[in-house]
């Protein structure tokens, strides 16, 4: 390995996520995880063929430029686009066969212009208000969209807010029954939708009601749970026994060991003094990687030889510093693990997602592009 950082995802533990998820749906639905945000940071095209490989029907992505990588990749799979894709880019969107979600009538109108047939899916608006189509204006939507021979409406969905904030789950119950709503209303219209699906993860897991033809799932795909607040209502609800397997390891190499005498300063803003003579190690890595400023001074650590190092002082832009002290066979070029498991110690991406007062979605996706995805 010849960079100084890099992500090692294991095949074995997406294939075992995919296998739990196909246990819960059963095998007639669609298994469409979502490799949106360079899959969670798992690496797009690594990712995305793993889990075609162990069975998943569709993916997920959000824009089309996703789209257009997983193409010129070679995967043929179905293609779902979650987010908006522009007027300007609805051509190419169609002519590399994706699906996508429509709420907006000008979308529709450009579609109409489209060689080729277009797929498209209803986005319902039941209470995430972020996107999707009013109740009082679906019928006509709907009609609009039939009104152009070339278009198929393949598919009626919708986003659940707060599912995975609480164990309270009754805002998700409001948004199933609009959803259902939703559904008999175009049903008396005499417009059946082949495609219902309104599952992420965390409902995928704990309401068997809300799986219909397709689940999206994301963060589980990948391993992790969606909050604790699911994985307790796991334990009493839903799916009981349900396995996850985190896969992303984040590693990278000692590039300096240095022994500071006590009473000196670390790093930037001086926000930590030495208190006796410190073994120092210098590892390579900062926040332009990904490794979130905010952890600084929270207790964070990286793992060297199965042991943790604590940070001292900030995170630089493309350095941190650690303690190694009670490590004293720490040595230059040693591998060192900033998130995932070496020895007996793990850093979850939970835990990391403490240390910087965000969620474990954000501290795996975050992790720069450009640092190589490794799946082994
Ligand atoms: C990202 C996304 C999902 C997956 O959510 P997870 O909580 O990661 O499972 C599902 N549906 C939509 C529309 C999304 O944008």
């Amino acid at each position: 390995m010849t960079d100084l950082n890099w992500v090692e995802i294991s095949r074995e533990a997406l294939k075992s996520n995919i296998s739990e998820f196909r246990r819960i749906i059963g095998p007639d639905k669609i298994l469409c995880p979502c490799v949106k945000a360079n899959a969670y940071g798992h690496g797009l095209v690594e990712s995305s063929r793993v889990y075609l490989d162990a069975g998943a029907d569709w993916l997920g992505v959000n824009a089309l430029y996703e789209a257009r990588t997983l193409r010129e990749a070679g995967i043929d799979a179905p293609i779902y686009i979650l987010g908006y894709v522009g007027l300007e880019e609805l051509r190419e969107a169609v002519e590399l066969d994706c699906r996508m979600v429509v709420y907006n009538r000008a979308t529709i109108a450009k579609l109409a212009e489209c060689d080729g047939k277009p797929r498209v899916h209803i986005k319902i608006e039941t209470g995430n208000n972020r996107q999707g189509v009013l109740k009082g204006e679906l019928v006509d939507f709907a009609k609009y969209i039939l009104s152009f021979g070339n278009i198929e409406l393949e598919g009626l969905n919708t986003h659940f807010a707060n599912i995975e904030d609480t164990t309270d789950h009754s805002y998700a119950e409001l948004q199933l029954k609009r959803f259902l709503e939703a559904d008999q209303i175009l049903k008396d219209e005499g417009i059946e939708v082949p495609i219902k699906h309104c599952a992420n993860s965390a409902a995928t897991i704990l309401f068997p009601k809300t799986h219909f033809d397709m689940v999206r799932v994301g963060i589980a795909a990948y391993g992790m749970w969606p909050s604790s607040e699911t994985y307790v209502s796991s334990l009493e609800e839903g799916t009981k026994g349900f396995k996850l397997t985190p896969a992303f390891t984040w590693k990278s190499k000692i590039a300096q060991i240095r022994t500071i005498p006590a009473g000196e300063y670390i790093g930037y803003g001086c926000t930590y003094k030495t208190s006796h003579e410190t073994k120092m190690a210098i590892i390579p890595v900062g926040y332009y990687d990904g490794y979130d400023r905010g952890v600084s001074g929270s207790g964070a650590y990286v793992l060297i030889r199965g042991e943790r190092a604590p940070l001292r002082g900030r995170v630089c832009m493309n350095i941190i510093m650690v303690e190694v002290t009670d490590i004293p066979e720490a040595s230059l070029e040693d591998e060192v693990v900033l998130m995932g498991g070496s020895g007996d110690e793990v850093i979850s991406a939970e835990l990391f997602a403490d240390w910087a007062g965000t969620i474990n979605y954000e501290v795996t996706t975050r992790v720069n592009e450009r640092i190589p995805r490794i799946v082994n």
